[in-house]
């Protein structure tokens, strides 16, 4: 390839700029043309795209969003609109595409890879929702401002004797409740991943209040149910009537952590090698620590696999 474009699609994450930073600066280094597309394949579509130097990507590693914004595109779905995008790359002489986002996004890079233009996907995401990679680009910011707002939330708590019921984001996906909730000390998570039973989690309150507990954190996966639900049958079977705290989008916004920059430089940067292989439609990820290519095809037809041993040992420690 000679000439590659970058796009974001799908829910903006914490990180995405670092990797469009680090898909800028590395095609530059190998001597590769790069173009920013503006809002994902809508942009595509509309031939929306600039070029990128060096100096564009300054100063956008420690910003969450996306320069380049994002978007969903229903028209970039049909073949038609697949085919449309692909042209309009290959009138640009561009050659090599990649795609930072989620599953949906994936899919799209998919298609344009079968269409001759050769594309490469980053998992962008909070949600950690992607098979095949140790994690998501953003996955560790979300679970840093979940872990932050709970201390706030507990030290209230604790003064007032209460419990509170904290609803997280993540789809249908329970790894940000899962590792916010170990990092917290929450007493219950409730994820999509693991029935449970909400008379067993009212009754181990009533008992560890009784025993002296000072207060109650319950983290609640947004795919697992819904916070007011959660707290209005805890209060029906306990009496105890917690407080509920929705965090929203506040968890996809702020500045990345280290992890996530990392995270980020690291995919873009191999995402633009793979390219100058001659690689086309795979999933860029890290497995313990190794930097991997996976089919985009099996990446997207696999669950992630949802780590029970962590949430046997958060379950053990919250006694
Ligand atoms: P997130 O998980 O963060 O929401 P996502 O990438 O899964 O990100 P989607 O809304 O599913 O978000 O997809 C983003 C865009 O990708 C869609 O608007 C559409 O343009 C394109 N897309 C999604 N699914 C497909 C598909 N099956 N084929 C082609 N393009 C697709």
């Amino acid at each position: 390839v000679k000439s590659i474009a970058v796009l974001t699609s799908g829910g903006d994450s914490q990180g995405m700029n670092a990797a469009v930073r680090a898909v800028v600066r590395s095609a530059h280094y190998y001597g590769l043309e790069v173009f920013g597309v503006q809002r994902g394949y809508q942009g595509l579509l509309n031939d929306d795209l600039r070029p990128m130097d060096l100096r564009s990507v300054g100063d956008i590693i420690q910003r969450g969003g996306t320069i380049l914004q994002t978007a969903r595109c229903k028209e970039f779905e049909t073949a038609e609109g697949q085919s449309q995008a692909a042209e309009m790359l290959r009138a640009r002489g561009i050659d090599g595409l990649v795609v930072i986002g989620g599953d949906g996004s994936y899919q799209g890079a998919n298609k344009l890879s079968k269409l001759g233009i050769k594309a490469m996907g980053l998992p962008g995401t909070i949600d950690n929702d992607i098979a095949y990679t140790d994690a998501t680009i953003g996955f560790d910011t979300a679970v840093s401002i979940v872990v932050d707002a709970i201390n706030k939330i507990r030290d209230t708590m604790s003064s007032h004797e209460r419990s509170s019921v904290v609803e997280v984001m993540g789809r249908h996906c329970g790894d940000i409740a899962l590792h916010a909730g170990l990092a917290s000390g929450a007493e219950t998570i409730l994820v999509p991943e693991v029935p449970f039973d909400l008379n067993e989690v009212s009754e181990r309150m009533r008992v560890n209040f009784a025993t002296g507990k000072r207060h109650s954190i319950i983290v609640v996966a947004e795919g697992a149910g819904k916070g007011d639900d959660v707290a209005r049958v805890i209060h029906e079977k306990s009496g105890i009537e917690p407080r509920v705290t929705v965090l929203g989008h506040i968890q996809r916004g702020g500045t990345p952590t280290a992890v996530d920059r990392i995270l980020a430089s690291r995919l873009g940067d191999f995402a633009v090698r793979q390219l100058m292989n001659g690689d086309s439609g795979k999933a860029c990820g890290v497995v313990n620590g190794q930097l991997v290519t996976t089919d985009i095809d099996k990446v997207v037809h696999t669950k992630r696999a949802f780590n029970m041993e962590l949430y046997e040992l958060a379950m053990r420690l919250s006694q």
